[in-house]
């Protein structure tokens, strides 16, 4: 898909705004609004309530995990309760403060902001979808965009957003519907979807990321996608089920092939919160394949072997 100079222009704008307001703190040629300090404030209150304040058990269908594995899905529908470490809570209240710092810069830097968590609701064939979006902004041209704001680790900046990321590459590898998401909410407020405006956590980098889709194709299929998916979820008797199979473990020696005798589980499993629940045999181990200093930590279904 050809990208047009305007569009290129109009993202490359906003990054180089954002960039060169942050260079022009560096030198102490700026000074705060007490406006944007407040709002701030306020973001950041909206966010320590979020993470803090007591998580919501009831399901409902929202705009932002529609587009995520409908197993997963299913088990929140079913009360399933998902597994999580103690320092997750840490890890979303610091992906929280890190959008509300990066609205604050935002705003510094003169991007034209029209609004702001903006609550929104979309029909999708009789079933009523709800969700909240981040930021709607004006470019040069006078073009009003949804954008999204994710806080980044550093892997996933240089992998899934930047390099050889972005979004051809998200529209074959979603694990987290980011872009279903984005569709959704630029459906329910009649607008493009701009993209995401990335924060590397570690690095303090921003990636302005933009949606390729001037004819509006890939969002009538995601649409068309999502109505499919509320209809599968609205069904009462829907049941729990688990679409993916776990791997043999393999290394090579001398050319070949061999497997370990473990069995690992599926990626989207092991980034998945209830795989307690469809692995109950589960165990996390060392990747016992690996050569590295510090080996990567690994799910595996079937573990006979802890060493080669
Ligand atoms: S553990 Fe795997 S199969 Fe189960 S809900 Fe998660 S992604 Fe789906």
């Amino acid at each position: 898909m050809k990208t047009t100079i305007s569009q290129q222009t109009s993202k490359m704008q906003m990054l180089l705004n954002i960039q060169d307001y942050m260079t022009k703190v560096i030198r102490g040629e700026t000074s705060l609004s007490p406006a944007n300090v407040d709002l701030f404030v306020e973001d950041c209150k909206k966010a320590v309530i979020s993470q803090l304040g007591g998580r919501e058990r009831e399901y409902r269908i929202r705009m932002s995990g529609l587009g995520k594995p409908l197993c997963q899905q299913v088990c929140d529908k079913h009360g399933i309760e998902e597994t999580m470490q103690y320092n997750s809570i840490m890890r979303f209240l610091y992906g929280d403060i890190t959008e509300a710092v990066m609205m604050l810069v935002m705003r510094e830097a003169g991007i034209d902001i029209v609004d702001y968590q903006r609550e929104v609701e979309l029909d999708l064939d009789g079933h009523h979808i709800t969700g909240t979006l981040d930021v709607i902004i004006r470019d040069g041209a006078g073009v009003e965009k949804v954008w999204d704001i994710k806080s980044a680790s550093d892997w996933a900046f240089k992998n899934k957003f930047t390099g050889f990321g972005g979004y051809e590459a998200m529209k074959t590898d979603d694990p987290f519907g980011y872009i279903m998401q984005g569709f959704l909410y630029s459906e329910a407020v009649g607008m493009p979807f701009g993209g995401w405006i990335v924060v590397n956590k570690s690095s303090g980098e921003v990636a302005v990321v933009e949606t390729y889709d001037w004819t509006g194709e890939d969002k009538d299929k995601y649409l068309a996608d999502a109505k499919k998916r509320v209809k599968f979820l609205s069904d009462p008797d829907v049941a729990m089920f688990r679409p993916y199979t776990d791997e043999f473990e393999t290394y090579k020696r001398k050319g070949e092939l061999i497997r370990t005798g473990n069995k690992v589980l599926p990626k989207e499993c092991g980034l998945c919160g209830y795989k307690t629940h469809c692995w109950p045999r589960a165990v996390v181990h060392t990747r016992v394949n690996s050569k590295a200093k510090s080996p990567q930590m690994v799910w595996y279904s079937r573990l006979k072997t802890r060493e080669i």
